[in-house]
């Protein structure tokens, strides 16, 4: 029997501390609330937390892949590939900016970008004559693509590497920090509320490359500089300002950054609650017919999501699994339906079948709680819940 209780449990919530709005609140009574100090306070904690030279604070992380796409010059003609097996901004970046879109499946393991299948990909588009300008691996969950041999490839074959992390950050890949761009042009965080650390909305662009860093802080900002260094007429006055690009406005408040920035404060701390939480899954599932999550020996992941696929010969039906689960308060999730195969993604020729690991593992994936504020005793209850429903169907 499953019982169904007053307070629901959400797949994921903020966890936000009396400091965090303390900081905010300085921000309030302070001269800037936009544009001003903190934001570039933030820049500079993430950068060094992840050990990467430079960083641009933007609206969104859909906004900073936008953006980073913009710097790397992608336009029309050209083509980008991303994982099937994300969030729709992974690959509408490349849209944004009139180019063509693509997808590599998924490793069936690691449910993040196949390597083998882009070997053999890029392998097929060469003799095409249609080699991707960018590819966009997705650390799914939080964990690390294969960056050392996508990167590899990236020298193999002439294209750039931007890094989905909007699940990863505060994991690490070989000893280093996701983040670092050791194998990228440029990484992108995420600080949407379900995100590891958040600023309500907000995003980040992280670069080792300081042309790319200033075309970023020139883009998120209508393309207009100040910097008399990168004026491309003589400065007329000290109130000059040029516009030298396109530009948008994606600016983040300083509201915003001093949250993320005191939020930043906590992020080990969240990632270590994050772990035990996960290990508390593994050890009170592994005798159900679930595939838990894969644990890369290479890297630590940040666990944004906790992810089991329910095995074809189970009692229940994934349908009826997140049914009944969601009927007991539950907010199970799934993370994702195949970006191919939203119908806009349709529209544009791509089809069921193709890329069938990603849609396989999807037809099968639940997503359970997890974060940080989660209670041992709500965490038992979905483990009951799911015990339950699994073996008394
Ligand atoms: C959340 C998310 C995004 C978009 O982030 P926003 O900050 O909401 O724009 C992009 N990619 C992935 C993989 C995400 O999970």
């Amino acid at each position: 029997m499953v019982h169904s209780r007053q307070k629901k449990i959400p797949y994921a919530r903020q966890s936000v501390s009396e400091t965090d709005i303390q900081q905010v609140v300085q921000i309030l009574k302070s001269d800037w609330l936009t544009q001003g100090p903190t934001i570039e306070r933030f820049e500079q904690a993430v950068s060094s937390y992840c050990g990467a030279k430079h960083a641009a604070a933007v609206s969104s992380a859909t906004a900073a892949l936008h953006l980073a796409c913009l710097a790397i010059g992608l336009g029309p003609g050209d083509w980008l590939w991303t994982s099937p097996n994300s969030f729709v901004a992974s690959a509408n970046c490349g849209l944004y900016c009139g180019s063509n879109v693509d997808f590599v499946d998924i490793d069936p393991t690691t449910y993040n970008m196949s390597v083998t299948a882009l070997h053999s990909k890029l392998e097929r588009a060469k003799s095409e004559g249609r080699l991707p300008k960018v590819v966009i691996p997705v650390h799914f969950s939080g964990q690390s693509c294969a960056m050392k041999e996508i990167r590899a490839l990236s020298d193999l074959y002439g294209f750039h590497v931007i890094e989905d992390a909007s699940h990863a950050i505060g994991g690490s890949y070989l000893e280093r920090k996701v983040g670092c761009c050791e194998y990228s042009d440029m990484t992108v965080f995420s600080f949407h509320a379900v995100k590891i650390i958040t600023t309500g909305e907000g995003g980040m662009v992280l670069t080792n490359d300081k042309q790319l860093a200033n075309k970023l802080f020139v883009l998120r900002t209508h393309g207009i500089t100040r910097d008399h260094e990168q004026m491309v007429e003589p400065a007329v006055g000290p109130w000059d300002y040029q516009q030298i690009e396109l530009g948008l406005n994606y600016r983040l408040t300083d509201l915003q950054a001093a949250l993320g920035t005191s939020q930043l404060d906590r992020i080990d701390e969240f990632v270590t609650r994050r772990h035990s939480i996960a290990e508390r899954y593994y050890q009170s599932l592994s005798d159900l017919p679930l595939v838990l999550p894969y644990q890369s020996k290479e890297s630590v992941s940040a666990f944004h999501l906790f992810v089991v696929q329910l095995v074809e010969t189970a009692a229940v039906t994934r349908l009826e699994l997140v049914t009944k689960m969601q009927d007991a308060g539950i907010g199970v999730n799934v993370h994702y339906i195949p970006v191919h195969l939203q119908p806009f993604y349709k529209k544009l020729g791509f089809k069921c079948g193709d890329f069938p690991e990603a849609e396989s593992y999807y037809n099968h994936a639940i997503t359970l709680p997890l974060f940080v504020g989660l209670e041992e005793e709500e965490q038992q209850y979905v483990i009951d819940t799911l015990r339950n429903i699994v073996f008394n169907a």
